[in-house]
């Protein structure tokens, strides 16, 4: 019996990155999983790895910004995997600017993919959950949250999910439902990688100076987060609930 035997988790944003390490770690540990991201074959490598490995894992596609889609994956996930136990709020994107020039179109979309997808998302998980009474949802946010140069759409987003998590936990608390987020600091993912491309440098380079200002001296990897996003998903963490953890190698 594994921590997450009998449970059903989404994983949105699992095709590559922290999505799909969380997907991984949830699967390794008994839960059968959704791997969700903006096609169902972008996510069909990661779900495959997992059905390898003995586990169960489905891709589905859907753009999570889009409600109508997102309440129409959940029910054919819940119809095929069987119940929806586990939500992890995982698909995020970037589209870094200096304030002054920042474009309009790239506010909202930012503020689109990385937060109201995390309202459509746990909207649509809590009537199962409600139901059930049982429910995790984890989130991701950022360190970027506490303010990011070039990152005003991105932290204003990320802070966002802090206050939605909080919010969230206050709501659906009465029917057993925990609610955190977590806050990575730099993980090394094509997100950072193409973070590194814009400002001109090669992605170790710019991993080096993130890691001399990080006091244990390394960047994080998708794994360091899926494990805290698998503990808060799972029932060790049944008291915490409205939280955001951060994870980011002690850097203050
Ligand atoms: P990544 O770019 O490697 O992966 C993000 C995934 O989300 C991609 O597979 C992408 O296709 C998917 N996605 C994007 N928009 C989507 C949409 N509308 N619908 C469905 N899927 C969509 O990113 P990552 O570095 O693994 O980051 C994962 C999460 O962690 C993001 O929310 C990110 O903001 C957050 N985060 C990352 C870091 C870091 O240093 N990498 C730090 C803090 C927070």
């Amino acid at each position: 019996m594994s921590r997450f035997t009998d449970k059903v988790a989404v994983v949105t944003g699992a095709a590559q990155g922290i999505g799909a390490a969380t997907a991984r770690r949830l699967a390794e540990e008994g839960a059968a999983v959704a791997v969700v991201d903006l096609t169902a074959e972008r996510g069909e490598a990661v779900a495959a790895q997992i059905r390898e490995k003995g586990g169960t894992a489905r891709a589905y596609g859907c753009d999570v910004a889009d409600l109508d889609a997102v309440e129409v994956v959940f029910a054919r996930i819940v119809e095929e995997l069987g119940g929806l136990h586990i939500l992890v709020n995982n698909a995020g994107i970037t589209r870094d600017n200096l304030f002054f020039k920042m474009p309009k179109a790239d506010w909202d979309t930012v503020l689109t993919v990385n937060l109201t997808s995390a309202f459509n998302c746990a909207q649509a998980a809590q009537t199962y959950m409600v139901k059930q009474r049982y429910g995790k949802i984890v989130s991701l946010s950022s360190r970027s949250a506490l303010g990011n140069r070039g990152q005003a759409n991105y932290a204003a987003a990320k802070a966002g999910i802090q206050g939605l998590t909080a919010t969230l936990a206050i709501e659906l608390g009465p029917y057993d439902i925990n609610v955190n987020a977590v806050a990575p600091g730099y993980i090394a993912t094509a997100m950072t990688a193409a973070t590194a491309e814009r400002v001109g440098s090669a992605p170790e380079e710019h991993q080096q100076l993130a890691a001399e200002r990080t006091p244990l001296r390394r960047v994080g990897q998708p794994e360091e987060i899926a494990a805290v996003v698998a503990f808060l998903a799972g029932d060790d963490a049944s008291y915490v609930s409205g939280q955001t953890l951060y994870v980011n190698g002690g850097a203050r």
